[in-house]
């Protein structure tokens, strides 16, 4: 073993015994738990972008106010071209963030046949 590897053990001997020291005569500072640091409040994470919901409601909005272009539509059992606009709810075009589109339904207002 060389000098300077004895010299190198001697230190650590001495850290090491100055360690147990510190740790016999601060037993409180070891006993104490670690510094909650969590308790500090997190920032919290918006994922939910305002915009989206903006967009989705323009999107809806657009399309509650695409009837269709009347006097392009005729009805087939009266010939009239004005027609109220339902959902039908029994079909869903698709289906976006828990929002339904539903597929629009024509009823003659003249006699009520619904295409
Ligand atoms: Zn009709």
């Amino acid at each position: 073993m060389s000098e300077f590897e004895q010299n190198v053990l001697k230190l650590l001997e001495d850290i090491n015994s100055k360690l147990d020291k510190l740790l016999k005569t601060e037993p409180a500072a070891t006993a104490s738990p670690v510094p909650s640091t969590s308790a500090a409040p997190f920032p919290a994470a918006t994922t939910v972008k305002p915009s989206a919901v903006v967009d989705k409601q323009e999107e809806e909005a657009r399309l509650e106010e695409k009837p269709p272009v009347e006097g392009r539509r005729i009805c087939p059992e009266c010939g009239g071209t004005s027609f109220a606009t339902h959902e039908d709810k029994s079909q869903v075009l698709h289906q976006m963030g828990g929002v339904k589109i539903y597929a629009k339904k024509y009823v003659c207002r003249k006699c009520g046949y619904e295409k």
